[in-house]
C-alpha cells in the first residue's frame, strides 16, 4: 500500500469535488500554524493556573477567582491578539466561497480565525464559544473587549453589564458550564446531514467532537480525520491521515484546482 501524500490529497479533493454538504470540523491543531497556543501543552495556560480552580462555578461565586479568571482571560486575549488565519483556515474558507461545497465549520476553537480567513459567520458553529466578545451572564447583552481593557491593564476590578448590573464573562466555555445547546444541536444536526465530514487537528476525545463524527457515519456520510496524533475513532474513518493541517489541505487544494481544468 504505497500512498504518497498526492495520492491521498486526490482522494480527499475527489470526495469533496462529489459532495455537496461538506461539514468541517477543527479542534486546536488547525490554529497551531497561526501561532494560537495549546493550552494543554506543557508551559500552556494550564501551568500556571490551575484548571480544577478555573470553573464557572467559581467565576460566579467567588470575588478572588473572579479576579484570578481575567488575570487568565487577558493573558489569553494577549496571546491571541494578532494571530492570523494559515492556510488551512484559507483552504476551509476557499470550499465555501470558491466551491461552494460546505455547509458548515464546526469548530472547539475560540479564536475566531475561520470568520476571519473568510467563512461566513452564520456557516461557523463554536462549540466553545468565541473569545472575541464578552457576554453578560444575566441578560446575555453582548460587549467588547474595549470595555475592560483599562481596568484589566491597572489591575482594577472589571465592571458589571451596564444593562442589568449582571457579570461580564468572556464568551467561552468555562470548566462546568453547559454547551451553549442551540449551536450543539445545530452541530449534531448538520453532521447527521453531512456527505462528508473531515476532522482537522482535533484528537476527538472530549464531548461532543467524539460523538459528531459518529452522527455523520450514521447519516451516511463519508469520514477523514486529519491529525498529527491518532485519535479513537480512527478506525470507523474512511480515510486517516497523521499531516500537519496546513500541509494537508494545501495539498487538497491544489488537486481541487487541478480539477477545475
Ligand atoms: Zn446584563
Amino acid at each position: 500500500m504505497a500512498f504518497n501524500i498526492e495520492d491521498i490529497a486526490r482522494q480527499v479533493a475527489g470526495w469533496i469535488w462529489e459532495s455537496s454538504r461538506v461539514v468541517i470540523f477543527t479542534g486546536a491543531g488547525i490554529s497551531t500554524e497561526s501561532g494560537v497556543p495549546d493550552f494543554r501543552r506543557p508551559g500552556g495556560i494550564w501551568d500556571r493556573f490551575d484548571p480544577e480552580e478555573m470553573t464557572y462555578q467559581n467565576f460566579v461565586s467567588k470575588p478572588e477567582s473572579r479576579r484570578v479568571y481575567w488575570e487568565l482571560y487577558y493573558n489569553c486575549w494577549k496571546e491571541f491578539a494578532g494571530v492570523e488565519p494559515n492556510r488551512a483556515h484559507l483552504a476551509v474558507a476557499e470550499l465555501e466561497n470558491r466551491y461552494q461545497k460546505l455547509s458548515a465549520v464546526i469548530t472547539q476553537n475560540v479564536d475566531g480565525l475561520h470568520q476571519e480567513a473568510g467563512n461566513s459567520p452564520g456557516r461557523v458553529w463554536e462549540l466553545h464559544g468565541t473569545m472575541w466578545q464578552l457576554t453578560c451572564l444575566n441578560c446575555s447583552s453582548e460587549y467588547s473587549w474595549d470595555i475592560v481593557l483599562d481596568a484589566l491593564e491597572n489591575g482594577e476590578e472589571v465592571e458589571n453589564c451596564s444593562g442589568c448590573g449582571g457579570l461580564l464573562k468572556p464568551a467561552t466555555v468555562s470548566f462546568g458550564q453547559a454547551l451553549p445547546s442551540t449551536v450543539l444541536l445545530q452541530a449534531q444536526q448538520l453532521s447527521v446531514e453531512a456527505d462528508l465530514f473531515i476532522s482537522i487537528g482535533s484528537s476527538l476525545v472530549v464531548y461532543p467532537a467524539a460523538m459528531l463524527p459518529q452522527l455523520a457515519k450514521d447519516g451516511g456520510g463519508r469520514l477523514v480525520i486529519i491529525n498529527r496524533e491518532p485519535t479513537p475513532l480512527d478506525p470507523m474513518a474512511d480515510l486517516v491521515w497523521e499531516v500537519s493541517a496546513g500541509e494537508a489541505m494545501s495539498e487538497v487544494m491544489e488537486q481541487l484546482y487541478q480539477m477545475e481544468d
